[in-house]
């Protein structure tokens, strides 16, 4: 990059901070122009995750800045030169499309995965799976509540193996977008080409399979596709909301697989672990905080991750509104003050369960009994009205359900309220209720 190039690319760069504080990394600064060409610039990124991250987050984003910062109308193109573009070509080839790795966020790396006492199990176990694939532990099944690192830990395996060898073949999927395949080779009568894509791979990491409960072919299309690849000693990573055996209705066979190689559980972090890991999420996304502060941040929210880094980003906003830096007084402000941390999904799941007497955990279950159901759709409902969250962060919550699912759910509530006077005077108590909540 050339001194003008690097300036132009600083200019850029501060204009997205400055417009669109959320969406920056700290790897932008890695980034380079590698071309300014009439009305193009062209940015290049060092590896794939961190391209498409940027096409699909930050397309917008960084023609306004690149416009803004050059005073002309600009396109902004984005490119990588990873190493791996002719392997993907290739595998691209062979499976007919690799886009579930495409799914990979380029922030789920080991480097940005705190170890505290939670989860140091299943870190280790992750390592060893990214050292020997296939040897140390086969199946490797992590479980845990939602939010809790989960999904980071199983796409940190990725792009480490992806790193090491970009020839090897290993799929991230999440568990429904493996059911939806199945289902659509089936009806397409196109078995052949789902298995090919799904037992022809060194590796398979399948996230989220409580999604298999209840769905009988399913879970024997998944049986066999297990069996070919741990037969032939490739690796299998599997993570789920519950332990193998707490799966409603999974069957035996299956509940014995996962439970054949190591099963490790990330629980919930304490107070020192979140405190790294608000430090940690700052850094990230280039915000400087100081250990109070995380501290401040880290001792008012303590279950779900998920929550922290929305209180940071909430801090961060705050203090570019008033101009300065962050301090103790703007944390407390941003984390107390009600506009910016409105109800939290924990308060909503914690609120709904006491009201039906259920367990939070069944509210987060696929269990579909109406007990269940209902009470959990109304969950869903508090959550679109009362927090800030996306249709996708909140099914994050539900057990990493779909955002369609999520907005059947809360429309569903909203239509029958309309006709049911008693279930619009629930909401109304429930939402009074949490408004009320302490944090
Ligand atoms: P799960 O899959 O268990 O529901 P995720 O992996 O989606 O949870 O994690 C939720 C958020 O919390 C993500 O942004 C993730 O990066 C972050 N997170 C969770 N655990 C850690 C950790 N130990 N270190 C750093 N970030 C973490
Ligand atoms: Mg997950």
């Amino acid at each position: 990059m050339t001194d003008t190039e690097s300036g132009l690319w600083s200019d850029v760069l501060g204009q997205v901070r400055l417009s669109h504080p959320a969406l920056v990394r700290g790897w932008f600064s890695d980034l380079r122009i590698s071309r300014v060409d009439g009305g193009t610039l062209e940015i290049t990124s060092a590896n794939r995750a961190q391209c498409r991250y940027l096409q699909q987050h930050c397309q917008a984003a960084l023609t306004e800045a690149a416009q803004a910062a050059t005073g002309r109308l600009v396109s902004v193109n984005i490119e990588t030169d990873a190493e791996d573009s002719a392997d993907f070509d290739a595998a691209r080839s062979a499976y007919g499309s690799v886009d579930e790795q495409l799914q990979l966020n380029p922030d789920c790396t080991f480097d940005n995965f705190v170890v505290g006492p939670c989860n140091r199990l299943a870190h280790a176990a992750a390592l060893a799976v990214t050292e020997d694939p296939g040897k140390a532990y086969n199946p490797l099944f992590v479980y845990g509540p939602v939010g809790l690192g989960k999904t980071h830990l199983l796409q940190a395996i990725n792009h480490r193996i992806r790193e090491r060898n970009p020839k090897t073949k290993f799929h991230y999927i999440s568990c429904e977008t493996f059911i939806n395949r199945f289902m659509e080779g089936v009806e397409q009568g196109a078995l052949h080409q789902f298995r090919y894509r799904y037992r022809h791979v060194d590796g398979l990491v399948i996230d989220d399979v409580q999604f298999l409960a209840e769905r009988e072919r399913s879970q024997e299309e998944f049986f066999h596709t297990f069996n070919a690849l741990h037969q032939s000693q490739r690796q299998l990573i599997l993570s789920a909301d519950c332990s193998p055996s707490d799966i409603p209705s999974l069957e035996e066979r299956l509940v014995s697989r996962f439970k054949s190689g190591l099963v490790a559980l990330m629980d919930r972090p304490c107070l020192e672990t979140r405190i790294a890991i608000v430090m940690k999420k700052a850094k990230l996304r280039c915000i400087e905080i100081s250990e109070p502060v995380a501290r401040l941040i880290a001792s008012r929210i303590d279950s779900n991750i998920r929550e922290l880094e929305g209180a940071l980003l909430a801090i961060d906003a705050l203090s570019q509104v008033q101009g300065g830096a962050i301090t103790l007084e703007i944390a407390q402000e941003a984390v107390g003050g009600e506009p910016l941390r409105p109800v939290t999904i924990s308060t909503i799941l914690d609120i709904v369960a006491s009201r039906f007497h259920l367990k939070v955990s069944d509210l987060q279950s696929k269990k579909r009994s109406k007990m269940i159901s209902h009470p959990r759709q109304i969950s869903m409902f508090l959550a679109r009205q009362l927090t800030p969250l996306s249709l996708e962060q909140i099914g994050g919550y539900f057990g990493g359900r779909d955002h369609t699912t999520v907005l059947h759910g809360s429309r569903a509530i909203a239509q029958q309220a309309e006709d049911d006077p008693q279930l619009a005077g629930v909401l109304e108590e429930l939402t009074v209720e949490l408004k009320n909540a302490p944090g």
